[in-house]
């Protein structure tokens, strides 16, 4: 983008709370951006949380994707360039970054759900968090592996308070893709209830935030970038016991009702807050 960059600031949909701040979270991010530009007004408001990348790998041979033809320059290294970018911004939101070797989708590399599971116990375990914020998984392979592998983690962990973050900008771009995971993860057995946490009010900090990945601003579009500054999502994810279970339909009805309850932020338009930004 070239010369100044006019973006609408959406307005809250909530109350606003003051002066709150939480407990430190961790936050498991597909990509180098995706914490950041799905959670940045609650990682602001939890000092000192740590978000870490799963699909951070280099791959061994240097090649590029098609994503890194559209963002990087002959001669620059797209991952040194992608985690100081992540460094600055999660600096900026006052967390801190921990990156998995496993390479994104776009380098042709698949993995098992099992091993990305086995990574993020070993990294959990030593974490010890309270709470981890996990992807819902809307379209993308890495972001589906993403969620897959730390739900198969909930069961045997009912000392964590795990969340589901729904990504922006997807959840605006996928609709369907978006409730066609949430109805699978009623099937497999689990209650989702939306969640309000701490947040920061204040999008200036989050536009900040997203504006420290340079490389990614000019692709990613100012579209989406506006996207991802509507309200964040979040639900309570829990493992249903066997009653639950047994009674699976009416769970099923349950949360899908309270699921539908988050198409009133989806359907609401931006209040304009007409902010000038220009790109550093
Ligand atoms: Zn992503």
């Amino acid at each position: 983008m070239n010369g100044p960059l006019r973006l609408r600031l959406p307005g809250s949909t909530r109350a606003q709370p003051h002066g709150q701040r939480g407990a430190p979270l961790t936050v498991l991010s597909p990509h180098f951006d995706d914490a950041v530009l799905s959670c940045s007004q609650v990682l602001f408001a939890h000092p000192g949380s740590t978000v870490i990348t799963v699909f951070a790998g280099r791959p061994s041979d240097g090649r590029w994707g098609s994503w890194d033809k559209k963002c990087f320059r002959p001669g620059q290294d797209p991952i040194s360039v992608l985690q100081k970018e992540d460094r600055e911004a999660l600096a900026a939101l006052t967390a801190l970054p921990v990156n998995l070797p496993f390479l994104d989708a776009e380098y042709g590399t698949a993995y098992l759900i099992e091993e990305i599971t086995q990574v993020l116990a070993s990294r959990l375990d030593a974490l010890a968090p309270e709470s981890v914020l996990v992807p819902l998984g809307i379209l993308h392979v890495d972001h589906v592996a993403t969620n897959k592998a730390a739900i198969a983690l909930i069961r045997d962990r009912p000392h964590i308070r795990w969340i589901i973050y729904e990504e922006l900008p997807y959840r605006f771009e996928y609709l369907e893709h978006r409730e066609v995971r949430k109805r699978e993860l009623s099937e497999e057995g689990f209650g989702l209830s939306e969640l309000t946490l701490p947040y920061d009010p204040n999008k200036r900090v989050k536009l900040r935030a997203i504006r420290h990945y340079k490389s990614q601003v000019k692709a990613l579009g100012r579209v989406r970038i506006e996207r991802a500054l509507y309200d964040e999502q979040y639900w309570k994810v829990s493992a249903l016991g066997e009653a639950e279970v047994r009674s699976c339909d009416e769970a099923s009805v349950v949360t899908e009702r309270k699921a539908a309850g988050s198409s009133m932020h989806d359907r609401a338009a931006p209040e304009e807050v007409v902010s000038e930004c220009s790109e550093a």
